[in-house]
This record gives C-alpha cells, structure tokens and sequence, in this order.
C-alpha cells in the first residue's frame, strides 16, 4: 500500500541514518542460511519459496493463462523503500494492524520471485510525498524499466510548477502507466496545477493507478469526491482506482459505471487482511462481475503481510468463475497495456 512513504526522506540528498542500518541489519539477519532458492527471508507470512511458486503458477496453469499482468507492484530507489520498509515495521501508526513485509530482499531477488510466479508484467509504483521528488523518482523509473524489462515502465507526478513538463518527458521516455498517491502526497488529484498533467495522460491513454480511497487510512483529498472532478474534467482518463478503492468501494464502482475508462485494480482487496480493514460488500458481488472486463489483478508486492498467492486464492473464492479470472489476472491488463 505504500502509506509508509509519507515519513520517508529517502529522496536524492538524504544521508542514510543510523535507522537505514539496522533496517538493512534485520533483513541480514533474517535471512536463513540454508535458504534453498533465491526467495528472499520471509519476514510475514510463513510461506515456502518453491512450494509457493508451485502454487501460484498453478493458479494460472489451471485457467490455462500464459502467466500473470500484476499491475502493482512497488519498485523504487532502495533508500526509498527501505524508509517505506522501516515505517510498516514500526506497527503501522495508520492502521493499528501489524504490517510485516512477506518478500523482503534485494532488487534483484524481488524480481526473481516474480520471474518464478510467472508474473509476465508487472510495474514500479513509486510516489513522491512532496514537491520537487516526483521527477527524480522518474528518471531512477527510466534506468529500472531498462534493466528490467518484464517491467512497465512507471512514472509519478505531483501538484507541482512544471509537472506537465516532466510527465510530457516522462510519455516521450516510454512510460507506460503512471501511479499517483493522493493520501502519501496529500494533495487535491483535482489541484489546477494537475490539469494539463491529466489533459496529456487522458490523450495518450496511458493508465494512472490512483490511490485515491480512504483505507488503511483516510487523508485530506481521499475519497471519491476529488477524483469524480477529476473526471467530470478528463472523463477519457485511464484511472485504474487502487485497492477497489478501500473502503469505498461502491462510490468507485460508481465512477467506473459512469466513466468506460476507469477501471479497479485488486490489491488487498478480497484478501483476509483486506477484509478485515474493509470488508467488501456482498451486495456489490453482480458489479464486480459486470465490470469484469476492466477489473486489474494488482499485489502490493513486496509489501504485504502474506503470502502473494493468498491474493489469488481471495479472487477465486470470488465465486465469480474462471473466466471472470482470466480476465483479471491477465487477460485485462495485457490488452490495456498490449503485451
Ligand atoms: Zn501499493
């Protein structure tokens, strides 16, 4: 979910302080010795690596899918998200639930467990808190989408002079989607500055994963309002409303009947954890399935609190049906982003 971001000062300039080693330390030392595979050391979840990737890829085997499209997931500067690491250790503050973090390990072993899951697509959300942060985020996003190329190429923005410029930059680099976080940056999606910014996005129909929904914690400019302007402005924008937009979700099923371009991604939602923070309404079950072409499987990884297949098992228990899943695990988000 990535609200830890918000305390971080993990931008360019940041010297790495004595809290940086022990986060580096913990995850040293957690790792097991004997550990067979290259699975990083499990610091939620208890879940074994082989066993695991044997699971998820019969997920997709079974439904007969070539693989996973994982519309969220978080790659960033590895200051970055060892600040965002270190924030859900601390008990996230936001939601009172304990938040330890399943796949924790280097960059390269994060995209391994992808790799061995079967995810063909996956991203690098990553998000400013403040102004100045977003086109640096961008240019690190650049040089990752080049070595690693199952990644769509992700870039930010933020309610800033020049914003328009560098999302013109960041479209004429190659980005492929864009993630913006309204409760970590604390900022109106409706801000004027944002305009022209939404304008160029709507117009290259290049995706936007909003998290914009109230959980695990509401800000300021969460919630469907904000984002309704957003649209009745730019009502062609390519939102994708991160989490089903938890715990709204119904306001956003709403925007996603009205608008044909928005669509939802899943992550947490429908999952144990998820429920428990907000739980999905059963009533709106019918929706989920009409809407099921524009439904997006999205993770969170690596920052979750359980095992990665649990996401999937919590859309298959759904009872929506096989292809309603294939649809969402991978059919969707490979004709959005024509793989
Ligand atoms: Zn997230």
């Amino acid at each position: 979910m990535g609200s830890g971001v918000g305390r971080a000062e993990g931008e360019e300039g940041a010297a790495a302080g004595s809290s940086q080693e022990d986060a580096d330390l913990r995850s040293a030392s957690d790792r097991p010795e004997d550990s067979p595979d290259v699975r990083p050391a499990s610091g939620g979840a208890d879940v074994r690596p082989a066993q695991e990737a044997a699971e998820v890829r019969q997920f997709w085997e079974r439904l007969g899918l070539p693989g996973l499209v994982d519309v969220h997931t978080h790659f960033m500067p590895e200051r970055v998200l060892r600040k965002v690491w270190e924030y859900f250790d601390a008990v996230g503050p936001l939601t009172g639930l304990e938040w330890p973090i399943t796949y924790r390990g280097e960059e390269e072993e994060r995209t391994a467990v992808l790799r061995q899951f079967g995810v063909r697509a996956f991203t690098a959300m990553l998000y400013p808190h403040k102004p100045g942060m977003a086109e640096w985020l961008n240019d690190w996003a650049v040089d990752f989408a080049r070595r690693t190329l199952d990644c769509l190429h992700t870039a930010t923005l933020f309610p800033e002079p020049g914003v328009a410029a560098y999302v013109r930059r960041a479209v004429d680099e190659g980005a492929r989607v864009f993630k913006a976080h309204v409760q970590v940056g604390a900022y109106d999606p409706a801000d004027e500055l944002l305009d022209r910014a939404w304008g160029l996005l709507a117009e290259a129909g290049i995706p936007v994963v909003i998290h914009c929904g109230s959980g695990p914690a509401p800000g300021k400019h969460t919630g469907p309002e904000p984002v309704r302007r957003v649209l009745a402005r730019h009502p062609r924008l390519r939102l994708v409303v991160a989490h089903m937009g938890l715990p709204e979700y119904e306001d956003f099923l709403d925007l996603a009947e009205r608008y044909g371009e928005v669509r939802l991604d899943t992550t947490m939602a429908f999952t144990d954890f998820g429920e428990r923070l907000a739980p999905f309404p059963r009533r709106a079950l019918p929706r989920l399935d009409a809407l099921g072409d524009r439904i997006l499987l999205g993770s969170d990884f690596p920052n979750i609190p359980y095992a990665y297949v649990h996401q999937l098992h919590a859309l298959e228990r759904l009872g929506l049906g096989e292809d309603w899943l294939r649809a969402v695990c991978y059919g969707n988000g490979a004709r959005l982003f024509e793989l």
